[in-house]
């Protein structure tokens, strides 16, 4: 049976338990500046992702999906991480957390300092060859003429995961064994609509873990697994949290 809970009651919650993993997803960075995809406004109720985030449109009209890839770059480039990613990043350090995953590609966990972060869905600030994966640094790409070709012939891309494109194995594994590691699980913004990263709770509580989500409202994950809700804004309510914990 779910139960809703307060910042103060999840401080008690990670009091007794170790082993806590986080699965982060976009709701983690709204209040960094960048929207979530589903919400209105969010980038999916302007594009459709089979026509614009999918790895088949982006080989057959690679320009056409640049105008979602560069309006996600200037949103992503200059936000900084908030209390909630500076939460995470504490309880690692304080030996609580194992690590993050996140679907997000933002790179705003290890700026706030976590150490062990799987990119589950890859990382928008690194630049590859579609063709031979080669990496492109960033500072060294003119998004001024599109499509950007590697000296091999084949297509710059950001280095994460398209539509229609499996979850790097190495990710996958990393995942899967933090789940089954967990003592805790604490899901923060995702709304579980995106597979196959919305197996990783089930996969977390067969192996044993108490669920805890933090979303602002409930999501098909908070009737399926989840145990605790902590409804609100992740950037308010975890300094509240680490308050708590006497930080
Ligand atoms: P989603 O957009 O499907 O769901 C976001 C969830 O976060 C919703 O349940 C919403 O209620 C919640 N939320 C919104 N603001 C919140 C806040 N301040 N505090 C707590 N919760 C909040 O996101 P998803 O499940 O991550 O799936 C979207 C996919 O798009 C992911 O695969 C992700 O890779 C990608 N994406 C990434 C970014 C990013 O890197 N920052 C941004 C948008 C989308």
């Amino acid at each position: 049976m779910m139960k809703e809970i307060t910042p103060q009651d999840l401080a008690g919650l990670i009091r007794r338990h170790s082993r806590l993993v986080a699965l982060t997803g976009a709701g983690i960075s709204v209040e960094s500046g960048i929207p979530d995809f589903r919400s209105p406004g969010g980038l999916w109720t302007r594009y459709d992702p089979m026509e614009y985030a999918s790895i088949q449109a982006f080989r057959k009209n690679p320009v056409k999906v640049w105008q979602l890839l560069l309006e996600m770059d200037a949103t992503i480039t200059p936000a900084v991480p908030n209390p909630a990613h500076y939460a995470l990043a504490a309880l690692e350090a304080q030996g609580k957390l194992l690590g993050v995953i996140t679907q997000n590609v933002d790179n705003l966990h290890q700026a706030a300092g976590s150490k062990k972060v799987v990119e589950y869905h890859g990382n928008a600030l690194r630049f590859v060859c579609d063709h031979c994966r080669g990496h492109h640094p960033r500072e060294m790409l003119d998004f001024s003429h599109l499509p950007l070709y590697c000296l091999c012939g084949g297509l710059v891309r950001p280095d994460v995961v398209f539509f229609g494109e499996p979850i790097p194995p190495a990710a996958q594994k990393e995942a899967n064994d933090l789940a089954q590691a967990c003592g805790l699980l604490l899901i923060i913004g995702t709304s579980g609509e995106v597979s196959p990263a919305n197996y990783l709770p089930m996969l977390a509580k067969d192996h044993g873990a108490v669920i805890v989500e933090n979303n602002l409202e409930p999501t098909i994950l908070t009737r399926g697994v989840t145990d605790y809700l902590l409804q609100g804004k992740a950037g308010e309510l975890w300094p509240e949290v680490m308050k708590n914990l006497g930080n």
